[in-house]
């Protein structure tokens, strides 16, 4: 029997470029919008029980993040609930760059994909779970070009006014999932930093910022081939109609805290980048992101300051970024959190790498560390 591969679904994403055997295959990524962008993957194999696949993606050397390769291990599942780590193994020199996934399925159907996928039905589910419960608003932001909501839910009821958002690179699925969490810990009554943030704060959570590129398996761009997190200086309702809604909200209520939720392809490490470069930036403003990049390391076992991003030199900083545009208009603390897609050098955890799981944890420290800072600043 031969095997088949498949991608025409919620987020998948893969050419076939030949069969090589009866389960051998030799593929690429397809670009996103624009064709500058692409990383990526999320396919089916089928027919392929008991026999070893051997799966080559190519032409990786092009790719976004070239250096994401090394060391990374492409995730799989059976069943599409429990994803795990499969023999992966990378060659720049071969064919402009080649990701080798070798796996014997255990089951008719195996799904393999760039990290643990996070699809718009589960957006939905998550959103309609969490707009039923008491003391939850959910508010659509505005529209995507696709026609897509933009989702927001919005629970609280202190002074200070805090805005999580995700994916604005929709192929970093994890973001999403940190937003999983994030929700579930605020609506927790057992987990006590929720119960304290929601006196101290209303807080906005945006889930998915990125839904066509979400739902078309791209990387990194809108349906236009906007990369969102470089819109935020001026965003328009043609290019960037997502960034438009959300900002025009956050220009609603004001901006006392802002964290932006991504994934990082080469670093394996979870860190947070600044607004250091920032024009007219404050002392108070810096204290402040070092004071919850302290409380964090308190609160994570995963989060670290030693590797990450270099800040910007004063007065250098990309405003067309959002959490430059958020600390210049708002004159906030605003931080863009960046997971792994490798397995985290850390606190690994071989068989899975960095996974939802350790995503939805990390959303809790996340917020116990904030919860901190509230109680010892007046910001
Ligand atoms: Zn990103």
């Amino acid at each position: 029997m031969s095997a088949s591969i498949a991608s025409a679904f919620d987020s998948g994403n893969i050419r076939v470029l030949r069969q090589d055997g009866p389960s051998a295959f030799t593929l690429s990524i397809v670009p996103d919008a624009g064709g500058e962008f692409f990383q990526w993957f999320h396919f089916r194999l089928s027919g392929a029980r008991g026999q070893e696949a051997c799966l080559r993606i190519t032409g990786l050397n092009r790719s976004a993040y070239p250096l994401g390769w090394p060391g990374y291990r492409a995730r799989i599942s059976a069943d599409r609930q429990i994803w795990r780590a499969a023999p992966t193994s990378f060659d720049s020199n071969e064919e402009e760059g080649t990701l080798t996934i070798r796996v014997t399925p255990e089951s008719d159907h195996l799904w393999i994909a760039y990290f643990a996928p996070y699809s718009i039905e589960r957006h939905h589910d998550l959103v309609a779970r969490m707009a039923i419960l008491p003391g939850v608003r959910a508010r659509v932001l505005g529209s995507s070009l696709d026609g897509q909501p933009i989702d927001c839910l919005e629970m609280g009821e202190g002074e200070r006014e805090v805005w999580f958002y995700a994916r604005q690179h929709p192929g970093e699925t994890m973001a999403e999932w940190w937003m999983e969490g994030a929700l579930e810990a605020l609506t927790d009554p057992g987990f006590a930093p929720g119960a304290r943030l929601l006196a101290q704060a209303r807080l906005h959570l945006v889930p998915n910022m990125n839904p066509d590129g979400s739902a078309r398996g791209y990387l990194r761009t809108n349906a236009a081939g906007a990369n969102l997190n470089r819109e935020w200086a001026n965003p328009t309702a043609t290019r960037s109609p997502e960034v438009l809604a959300v900002r025009s909200a956050m220009e609603a209520t004001g901006v006392d805290f802002a964290l932006d939720v991504h994934g990082d392809e080469a670093l394996p490490h979870v860190f947070i980048a600044g607004f250091e470069g920032v024009p007219g930036v404050t002392e108070g403003q810096l204290r402040g992101l070092e004071r919850y990049k302290a409380l964090l390391l308190a609160h994570s076992p995963d989060f670290q300051t030693k590797v990450g991003y270099p800040p910007s030199a004063p007065g250098k900083a990309n405003l067309s970024m959002s959490t430059n545009q958020l600390a210049s208009r708002f004159g906030c603390i605003a931080a863009t959190l960046e997971m792994p897609f490798k397995d985290c050098a850390d606190t690994p955890t071989p068989e899975t790498q960095w996974s939802p799981e350790r995503s939805k944890t990390l959303a809790r420290a996340c917020l116990a560390a904030l919860a901190d800072l509230f109680d010892e600043t007046r910001i």
